[in-house]
């Protein structure tokens, strides 16, 4: 790596050109570019393999994945859900008619606190929404018996844990349906894309429908859909990038492992930590400053690297009930763990290809911020 090269948070996977220009010679050849083609076709099947599922929809984005999961289940009322996480959480609730009900995080890992869920459910209550942040898995036993209890559904926002298992078992097969993103950010890429999983066929069925207007047959529309089929050129980068997946997350964990090496010990920061029977595919490395211990606060780390060069992010801040968008709707001291996270948190560069030497220059302007 050249030393005057920008770093960004991640960088695209990417297979060789050669092997995505043979994925994609047959579209030449077929003039088949969309519609649930032979590439959407094949990028379902290997993905509903690689995911342990039973059944996988592929969509255009995470986003509308979502969205018109939350569509198919044709609910009304409030979703419990949290505030630490993407717009597209909280928006796909929103867009759908629905209400919003923030519940707290975890201070360790960063999802739903399954311990406050309760007290939010009124008789308006019709799902749970909770996120696997960071690629930090949900307590999702304890939120299938709350939900069993009071007949809810819930729907994963699982954007974050592509190839990830909990106790041997894809993260998809959790609660009533999974979104996964499969944006260029995040592990697995089909550039944009994202798919939907579940067990409910009936459900799948529906979804299959909504992507592609609500048309049921040529001569038979039976639902409002929307356009949010998976297009065939990024349905063949998802078979290309998907080839290679497992290697990718091998050596993220060696970047992570590298992280940990430099950054253990180093006081007021909190690192991730790898879950009990979790299978981490890496995705990213939040770090939590507590500016009291430390000295310094996370934008004068997150300043100093943008100095270097050296772009981190702050995932996720703001949180979403305290968007302009909302402004006056939610109330962001409601959430306080998730407030004060929010306010904390720098997630630092990973990415498979990321050199030792941007990580230690990272760790050295970190270690050089924080007092002893
Ligand atoms: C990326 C992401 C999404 C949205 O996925 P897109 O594919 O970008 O539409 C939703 N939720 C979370 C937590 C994400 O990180």
């Amino acid at each position: 790596m050249k030393d005057n090269e920008s770093i960004y948070v991640t960088r695209s996977s990417m297979p060789e050109l050669e092997e995505y220009v043979d994925e994609i010679r047959e579209i030449f050849e077929t003039h088949k570019l969309t519609n649930m083609g032979p590439k959407h076709r094949e990028l379902q099947r290997l993905l509903e393999e690689y995911l342990g599922v039973s059944n996988a929809e592929l969509l255009v984005n995470g986003h509308m994945a979502l969205e018109m999961t939350l569509q198919a289940f044709d609910m009304e009322g409030e979703v419990i859900t949290t505030p630490f996480t993407f717009a597209s959480t909280t928006h796909a609730i929103v867009r759908n008619g629905l209400t919003p009900v923030f519940c707290d995080i975890e201070p360790e890992n960063y999802t739903i606190d399954v311990s406050k869920i309760e007290s939010l459910i009124t008789d308006r209550t019709c799902a749970i929404l909770p996120v696997h942040v960071y690629g930090n898995v949900c307590d999702v036993e304890g939120i299938q018996s709350i939900a069993e209890r009071h007949g809810l559904k819930v729907i994963y926002d699982a954007a974050h844990t592509f190839g990830e298992t909990y106790k041997g078992k894809g993260t998809g097969t959790f609660g009533d349906a999974s979104m996964f993103s499969f944006h260029a950010t995040k592990v697995f890429n089909t550039i944009e894309g994202g798919c939907v999983t579940s067990d409910d066929s009936s459900l799948m069925k529906r979804l299959y429908e909504l992507k592609n207007f609500g048309i049921k047959n040529a001569e038979s529309v039976t639902a409002v859909g929307a356009n949010a089929k998976m297009n065939e050129f990024a349905a063949a980068m998802g078979i290309c990038n998907l080839r290679h997946v497992d290697r990718e997350i091998e050596k993220r964990s060696k970047v992570y492992e590298r992280y940990m090496d430099m950054l253990e010990g180093v006081k007021g920061l909190q690192l991730p930590v790898v879950q009990k029977d979790v299978k981490s595919n890496f995705s990213y490395f939040p770090v939590v400053v507590d500016p009291e211990v430390a000295g310094c606060t996370r934008d004068d780390i997150f300043d100093d690297l943008a100095e270097q060069d050296i772009h981190a992010r702050k995932y996720f801040y703001p949180l979403t009930n305290a968007f302009d968008c909302f402004k006056g709707r939610f109330e962001p001291e409601d959430t306080p763990v998730a407030k004060v996270t929010a306010d904390r948190v720098i997630t630092l560069p990973i990415y498979p290809d990321l050199e030792f030497t941007v990580v230690d220059r990272i760790c050295d302007v970190i270690r050089g911020m924080v007092t002893d």
